[in-house]
């Protein structure tokens, strides 16, 4: 398998950890051949995870829009209600395979470490994850879930205290310890042969779209729309369509709340330039001397600086279309797909769904759109209430705090 998508991706690592990656390729190109490997990693994504997930034909906001048939792929109903699930599952039966003892992984909003702490407890590996203190104390019930599921929690107060602090000191345990411990990226970036693994773990969801949609349309999609953050979901619903010149890919990246720096996560939107961080090479929101620049989004799963190589790449040669949607639009689009659909859109879903309806009605009604809802929203009721129902939010928070607190 060769490490590079065209210019980007590669293995920038310190000798020290080439080693491990070295190995875990190997692992990766046996195991991802290995029919008993995949006959129990298919079960697991049957049986514990709730895979195929459903495709739903979006029937209220195709008679309202009036363009494209309009299908919505429900990634948010595997368990722990997001497509992450798939990826942690995967590498985490591979590690066990390989013969590791442990799984460290790092997290920012703390959706990767709890379906890392799910995949653990089921396969019965140790987990530890390492996250910034600020990140730490602003998302707590993700601490206290990962926490249930028996994990250990490090609380990283070095730098800057956020995810790329919480990296760091994640590839400097890993190099301590690589021997017995797999390191479990969660999206399609990382040093190769991370992208292509989590590409392979991420790709039912564009297989079982495929053999979905042949079964209710006899034919292939138009227009696919995915959210994209390192880009796992997105990839993952591309991968098996990328042959099929005639199906369009539209990645959506966080608009944020303007094209300033520090305002958005629009990496390839914001022609970012080149760069090396994290053991890859990719396009980073960076100043020209390759000082990372701080990013923001309403979602925070897409609130990264830099995106996966093979996107990056898809981008360039324009296989990949891709657009942004503001925090604004996200919000919009996240309450009419409850109140038309039924559907609480995870806020980074939400992104997706906030292009596709800009671009659905634009589309012949001959025409199938699938939308990737790549997790569900419940996980973001103290942002969304907090900005749309304020004051009686406040309130019952108040209360909340009285009540525990005295
Ligand atoms: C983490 C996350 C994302 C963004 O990550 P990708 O690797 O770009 O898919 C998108 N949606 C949900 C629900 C997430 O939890």
């Amino acid at each position: 398998m060769p490490k590079y998508f065209g210019q980007y991706g590669g293995q920038y690592v310190g000798e020290v950890l080439r080693p491990a990656l070295d190995e875990l390729a190997a692992g990766f190109a046996k195991y991802s051949r290995d029919k008993k490997f995949l006959a129990e990693y298919a079960d697991l994504l049957t049986n514990y995870a709730g895979r195929p997930t459903p495709l739903l034909y979006a029937a209220n906001l195709t008679r309202e829009l009036q363009g494209a048939k309009t299908y919505i792929k429900l990634e948010g109903l595997a368990n722990t209600g997001a497509h992450k699930i798939n990826n942690a599952l995967g590498q985490v039966l591979l590690a066990k395979k390989i013969g590791k003892k442990q799984v460290i992984a790092e997290t920012g909003a703390g959706q990767h470490g709890v379906a890392t702490a799910a995949a653990c407890a089921r396969l019965g590996l140790r987990c530890e994850i390492f996250m910034g203190a600020i990140d730490a104390a602003r998302q707590q019930p993700n601490v206290f879930l990962m926490k249930q599921y028996g994990a250990k929690i490090h609380i990283v107060e070095d730098g800057t205290r956020i995810l790329k602090d919480a990296v760091n000191a994640c590839l400097k345990n890993w190099t301590a310890r690589a021997a017995d411990t797999h390191y479990l990226i969660g999206s399609a970036l990382g040093p190769y042969p991370y992208p292509d693994m989590v590409r392979f773990f991420q790709s039912s969801i564009g297989r079982e779209i495929k053999k979905q949609l042949w079964q209710k349309e006899k034919k292939l999609p138009d227009v696919l729309i995915a959210c994209c953050g390192g880009g796992s979901n997105s990839i993952g619903m591309f991968a098996p369509f990328l042959r099929n010149k005639k199906v369009r890919l539209i990645a959506v990246e966080a608009g944020g709340r303007g094209r300033k720096a520090g305002q958005h996560a629009a990496r390839i939107c914001s022609r970012s330039p080149l760069g090396i961080v994290e053991g890859y090479k990719s396009r980073f929101i960076q100043t020209d001397d390759g000082q990372v620049l701080p990013t923001h989004s309403v979602s925070a799963g897409l609130d990264y600086a830099g995106i996966g190589p093979e996107l990056a790449a898809l981008a360039e040669a324009r296989r990949i279309e891709f657009l942004t949607a503001s925090d604004k639009e996200v919000l919009q689009a996240y309450q009419y797909l409850a109140r038309t659909e039924g559907l609480l859109f995870a806020l980074e879903s939400a992104h997706a769904a906030a292009a596709a309806l800009k671009i659905i009605p634009r589309l012949g009604q001959d025409q199938i759109a699938v939308i990737n809802m790549s997790g569900r929203g419940d996980k973001d009721i103290f942002i969304t209430a907090a900005e749309l129902s304020k004051k009686e939010w406040g309130e019952f928070l108040k209360q909340e705090v009285e009540r525990l607190c005295g």
